[in-house]
């Protein structure tokens, strides 16, 4: 049984985008809802920390792409595991499209974009709760869309086979992105260095 009621909640995946002062980027989400019809509204709650957060708060539009059971291990390395503010997501990378609103839809791994210009911004604390009222809408392919659940079992790599032997080392394990932190205790505070997650987001296994 689930000890935490919270992972009960069903999530998708997504790519959300901005454009800035000619700048594109991009990061992952699996916070993306639609929260009106009438008016068509989405919703995305963003960290702070992140440099997509910030162009959007300036820029004022965004463009979710809905991530598909296709999409690949590396698209979320390429959008989640490092920043837009050392890396320039978009150089060199082929598989996306300019949305009417200016911003970039990914177009590999993906089964739709929907493009938004934000209504309204609600300060959370660690994140931005951005609302947007959707301005067009693409469907670009009927493979079904990921859910959080579903990249857990089949997108993320499995963690290395067990060695013939156990060697009873306590590792902290990144649950998102599988780095391995060793040590018997993972400080409160700490973040992990690849994809940036909280501690509340290992798990500690004997290895
Ligand atoms: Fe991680």
């Amino acid at each position: 049984m689930s000890t935490n009621p919270m992972f009960n909640i069903q999530y998708g995946l997504f790519v959300v985008t901005t454009a800035l002062d000619g700048r594109d980027n991009g990061c992952i989400s699996n916070t993306v809802a639609q929260v009106t019809a009438q008016p068509n509204q989405i919703s995305v709650a963003l960290n702070k920390a992140n440099y997509t957060t910030d162009m959007i708060r300036q820029s004022g539009r965004f463009t979710v792409s809905i991530l598909s059971e296709a999409a690949g291990f590396d698209l979320f390395t390429h959008f989640g595991f490092q920043s837009g503010r050392t890396v320039d997501k978009f150089a060199g990378f082929a598989d996306c499209r300019r949305t009417q609103n200016g911003t970039l839809a990914v177009t590999r791994g993906t089964n739709a974009f929907i493009s938004a210009e934000v209504q309204q911004t609600v300060d959370l604390g660690t994140h931005l709760l951005f609302i947007g009222l959707v301005t067009e809408a693409e469907t670009l392919s009927d493979t079904p869309s990921a859910t959080y659940n579903y990249y857990q079992a089949h997108i993320k790599p499995k963690p290395a086979a067990p060695a013939q032997e156990k060697t009873g080392k306590t590792v902290w394990r990144c649950t998102i992105c599988g780095y391995e932190y060793e040590g018997e205790e993972l400080p409160a505070d700490f973040i992990c260095p690849i994809c940036k997650h909280p501690a509340s987001d290992f798990e500690k296994v004997v290895v």
